[in-house]
Parts: structure tokens; C-alpha cells; sequence
């Protein structure tokens, strides 16, 4: 049974009105919570949503944060983007006012089974497959948290045969008390988000949250070949792991070409590593952990196999984008730290054409030295942290300044041979020139489907 929560007549504060705060106060007020809402932006800065919810009934403070009406509350709601330790949110918690994130209000209301996938990286990518697997063999799904629909959203399609798949990130599960998943993924830790968390022990106590109220029967899936996800297990309920190098009692795991599950001490084959349509061995370690999630959500092991083979992956994820002229296009603008740049450089034989750089984010790129070093050709630099790039790899490959990306593209293609790669995969994120990683994807498959077009008017004119 689910803990429940009754918001009929409470007084219930939203602190932060981006999506989630949003999707947060208008559901609370509809249950009949008496709503007050907050954000430091001021109102001219957000008056749609101003509109909206004093339209719905929802009292607002904008501009700044009240200390006063943080501890006249009976629950305040905290969107993932507001620092859980915000003085305000603590005077609250000193006067026993509970302070919860959004997944805990959803989780408190959601009915039917709860899968959660959290991890420092592949969370989106396992989010979907998971959904897709489930999807294939006629479970009833339901997908949110933020893969971008917030879990609140999803509570009233959600029934008792309902299974519903959720991304949970660090920042939403800092804020938990009784959130408990069905089935919960911790998929790997490296370092990210510590200019939040203070330390990387902190931010992996965050994540490892994820499975601090289990019961028996709830099931944790977990990376054995993360050492530190390893050591970080549930002190209750089922444990399977997933291993791209180990044989494992319970879980799964790869033998030559084949991807095997094993359950109290029954072996099943799920799959030839060649059903895998994604690239690179981060992508494995995702087909593992979702396919091992869905069959403890209830998807059969035959229907595995057919499900993971057509999977198209997620927009913005190594995604393939077009051939001209023999040189294929990837676009992986969501590569916006090393690690993830790394992964996608090591997803390819070599010949690449690299795209690197957007807005530093503080990490060093001499990691990438070795990788370019054995599978670049050349290196496009963009944005404003092209000459901090160049600086740390200097030496290590050729590197050309291009600017913005449709210059770096120009210039890849004008270069490379057939059979070689373009990739974006930058390293930073992208607000020096673009709103985010989907609007600078979308940028990259836009001129690349232009130069497509160019290329063929060109060809035919030759021909005529
Ligand atoms: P998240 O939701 O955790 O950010 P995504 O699925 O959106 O994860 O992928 C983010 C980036 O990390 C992409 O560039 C992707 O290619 C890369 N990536 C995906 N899965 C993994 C993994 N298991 N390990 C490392 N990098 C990964």
C-alpha cells in the first residue's frame, strides 16, 4: 500500500515555477489544496504562468522568497531545479513542516507498479527502452519524471495495471521520505552536478536514495561493473545486476554474441548481441539494465529480444542522422560533459570528424586526448570554449576554429572521405549559442539535411 497523501484543504506551497512547478500547483489546487506558489524570477519574467495560475485559483509570490509563508504550511513541494538546502526550505524543516520533491507527491498517488531509473548517464536512453520493451508486449505504460512529462502528470491515467517508468534525478531524490519503486535502476556514478551537491559522496548518497525505503519484494537492478554503484546496493529487497564483463548469479550479462538471464539458478538467452541497433557499449550496458527492468515489471523473456531490436533511441543520442556521399552524420548534442563524449568516440571504429565545444563547463578535455589521438582525423571547434579546448588538446589531433556549426560542418564534409564520420558530440553544454542540446540537434540536423539537398542538386546538374 501506498502511504497516500490528502490535500483536501492543506495548505500547500510550490517552490520553483519551471514545468514541474507548474504541473505541480495546478493538480494540487484541482485536489483541493489551498496553493500558494513561489519563484525568485519576478512576474514580468514569467506571465503566462502567472496568468494561468491565478487563474486556477493559486496564490503567488514572485520575485522573491517570503520566509513567513515557507512555515505557515502543512506540505511545501520543491521543483528539481531549488537547492534542497535553501535557508528558507530549512526553517521550514526545523518547524516540522514536510519538505518533499515532486516524485514523492507522485509516488504517494500513483496506482499500479513503479519502475524508477536514475544514474549519472543513459538515464533518458533506459527511460524509453524500458517503456518500449513494455510497450511490445502489451503492458499498459505510462512514462514520466524527467524524460520530460513530471510523474504528478501521470498519476491519473495510472490504474492498477498500469506500469509506470520513471526518470529520477538526484536533485528530485535529495528531497524523498517515503518514495519506494517497484523496481529500481542505478545505472552508473561518475562525477556530475558536484557544484550542487558539494562532493561526489553526496551527490552518490543522493542518488543511492533511490532504494533506502525498500521492501522484500521490490527489486534493485544495478551495474556490477561500476564499483561504486557495486558498493551502494539496497539493505533490502532483490538484487539482479547487469555486467558486461562478469558472469552473474542473478541478473544479466553477456557470453560471446549472446545476452543472457539468469534467475534463481535458471538461465535464459534474451537476445544476440546483434538484435542491438544502438552503437557503443554505454548503449549495451543500457539494453541490459532496461531489459532486466522490464522482465521484473512483468515483460516476458521472448518478448525481449523483438522489443530491443526496434528500438529507434532517443533524439539527440547518438543519433544517426544521414549519409552524403559515404561520409555518415551522428548527431549526439546531448554529450554535454566529457564522459559522455568519450563514450561516443569510443562507439565508433574511427574516421571521425569530431564537432567539439559550446559553454565550458569546468571539467578538463584532456581525457579526450587518447580517444582522438587513435579515432579523429580532425577536430571542429565551436562556441566559446574553443580555445580553452584547443589549449588541453594541442598536439594530441589537427584542429580547425569553425565558429558555429554549420561552418564546422561545411568544413567537415569538405574534408572527408567516404566512409568516414561526422560527429557532434561537444563536450559542453550549449547555452553560449543555442537555448539547449535539442534545439543545437536540431540546428545540426537541419544543416546537414541542407547539405544533403545541395549535394544531390549538385550531383544531377553534373549528370545533366
Ligand atoms: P541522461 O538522461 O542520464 O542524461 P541520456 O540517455 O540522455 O542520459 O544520455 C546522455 C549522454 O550520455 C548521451 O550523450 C549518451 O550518448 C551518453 N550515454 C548514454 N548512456 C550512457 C551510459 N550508460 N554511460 C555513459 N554515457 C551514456
Amino acid at each position: 500500500m501506498r502511504l497516500g497523501v490528502d490535500l483536501e484543504g492543506k495548505r500547500l506551497l510550490v517552490v520553483g515555477l519551471a514545468r514541474t512547478g507548474m504541473v505541480v500547483s495546478l493538480l494540487c489546487a484541482a485536489y483541493g489544496a489551498r496553493v500558494t506558489a513561489t519563484d525568485e524570477k519576478p512576474e514580468s519574467a514569467l506571465p503566462e504562468v502567472a496568468a494561468k495560475l491565478r487563474a486556477a485559483g493559486v496564490t503567488l509570490e514572485l520575485g522573491a522568497h517570503n520566509p513567513e509563508t515557507f512555515v505557515n504550511q502543512d506540505l511545501i513541494i520543491v521543483s528539481p531545479g531549488v537547492p534542497a538546502k535553501m535557508p528558507p526550505l530549512q526553517l521550514a524543516r526545523n518547524r516540522g513542516i514536510p519538505v518533499w520533491s515532486e516524485i514523492e507527491l507522485a509516488w504517494r498517488l500513483l496506482r499500479g507498479k513503479l519502475v524508477a531509473i536514475t544514474g549519472s548517464n543513459g538515464k533518458t536512453t533506459t527511460t524509453a527502452l524500458v517503456g518500449h520493451i513494455l510497450q511490445s508486449a502489451k503492458i499498459p505504460v505510462l512514462i514520466g519524471g524527467n524524460i520530460g512529462t513530471p510523474l504528478l502528470a501521470r498519476v491519473e491515467a495510472s490504474s492498477d495495471s498500469t506500469v509506470t517508468v520513471a526518470e529520477v534525478s538526484s536533485f528530485q531524490l535529495e528531497t524523498i521520505e517515503a518514495f519506494r519503486p517497484d523496481v529500481g535502476v542505478l545505472l552508473n556514478l561518475t562525477p556530475d552536478h558536484i557544484d550542487r551537491h558539494n562532493s561526489f559522496e553526496e551527490y552518490a548518497r543522493a542518488k543511492q536514495r533511490l532504494f533506502e525505503n525498500m521492501l522484500d519484494r521490490d527489486a534493485a537492478v544495478l551495474n556490477a561493473d561500476d564499483p561504486e554503484v557495486a558498493r551502494r546496493g539496497p539493505a533490502h529487497g532483490q538484487v539482479f545486476w547487469f555486467s558486461r564483463q562478469k558472469r552473474l548469479a542473478a541478473g544479466t550479462f553477456v557470453r560471446g554474441d549472446q545476452i543472457l538471464f539468469r534467475r534463481e539458478g535458471s538461465e535464459e538467452v534474451l537476445m544476440r548481441r546483434a538484435d542491438i541497433p544502438l552503437r557503443g557499449e554505454h548503449n549495451l550496458e543500457n539494453v541490459l539494465a532496461a531489459s532486466t527492468a522490464a522482465i521484473l515489471a512483468g515483460a516476458p523473456v521472448g518478448a525481449i529480444a523483438a522489443a530491443v531490436h526496434t528500438f529507434p533511441g532517443v533524439e539527440h543520442r547518438l543519433e544517426y542522422v544521414a549519409e552524403i556521399n559515404g561520409v555518415a552524420f551522428y548527431n549526439d548534442s546531448k554529450a554535454t560533459n566529457v564522459d559522455a563524449t568519450l563514450k561516443a568516440i569510443e562507439a565508433f571504429p574511427g574516421s571521425l570528424f569530431v564537432i567539439l565545444g559550446g559553454k565550458d563547463k569546468g571539467s578538463p578535455y584532456a581525457p579526450l586526448r587518447e580517444p582522438l589521438r587513435e579515432k579523429a582525423k580532425h577536430v571542429l571547434l565551436i562556441g566559446a570554449a574553443a580555445d580553452k579546448i584547443r589549449e588541453e588538446l594541442e598536439g594530441a589531433v589537427a584542429m580547425e576554429s569553425a565558429g558555429t556549426v554549420e561552418r564546422a560542418v561545411a568544413l567537415a564534409f569538405e574534408q572527408a572521405q567516404p566512409g568516414d564520420t561526422v560527429l557532434l558530440a561537444p563536450a559542453c553544454a550549449s547555452f553560449d549559442q543555442f537555448e539547449n542540446f535539442e534545439q543545437r540537434g536540431r540546428a545540426f540536423k537541419e544543416i546537414v539535411a541542407h547539405l544533403a539537398t545541395q549535394h544531390k542538386a549538385q550531383n544531377s546538374t553534373r549528370k545533366a
